[in-house]
């Protein structure tokens, strides 16, 4: 990441703190933006002028995943590092599939159709398992 950055006037000011000209909308004039690593070791990238960091990221030919470290650990927090039990692509299909259910009892209500007990419970809990996907998404 940082030698990447090293062709936009990359300098270092501090502890894991860097500034750079943001790729993304500054070329190389002026130093706009902010690069420092986070506690779990993530790249944390600020554009003063406004920029997102995935297109920061992408201006450097990197994707926003690129920017966090292939497995996190929380050592500063002291708090044992988490795995991960889904992979991404599994937690989107979940998604995906809850979303189905969702878009399914939405049109028969649409038609005038009254939900079922059933349906209701699946959908509370197609509604925690949805809340579960983004705390395994976040772990
Ligand atoms: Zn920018």
């Amino acid at each position: 990441m940082l030698s990447r950055l090293e062709s936009y006037k990359l300098r270092q000011y501090g502890r894991d703190r860097w500034r750079a000209c943001c790729p993304a909308c500054g070329g190389t004039n002026g130093s706009k933006l902010s690069v420092g690593e986070g506690d779990s070791g993530a790249v944390l990238l600020r554009c003063w002028a406004g920029c997102e960091a995935e297109q920061v990221a992408h201006a450097l030919g990197l994707e926003l995943t690129d920017l966090f470290p292939p497995k996190l650990t929380h050592h500063s927090s002291g708090k044992p590092a988490r795995r991960r039990m889904l992979s991404a692509g599994q937690a989107l299909d979940l998604l995906d599939a809850e979303m189905t259910l969702a878009i399914v009892c939405s049109a028969d209500m649409a038609a005038g159709k009254a939900l079922d007990e059933p349906t209701r419970e699946r959908l509370l809990k197609s509604a925690a398992r949805v809340s579960m996907l983004k705390d395994e998404a976040r772990a």
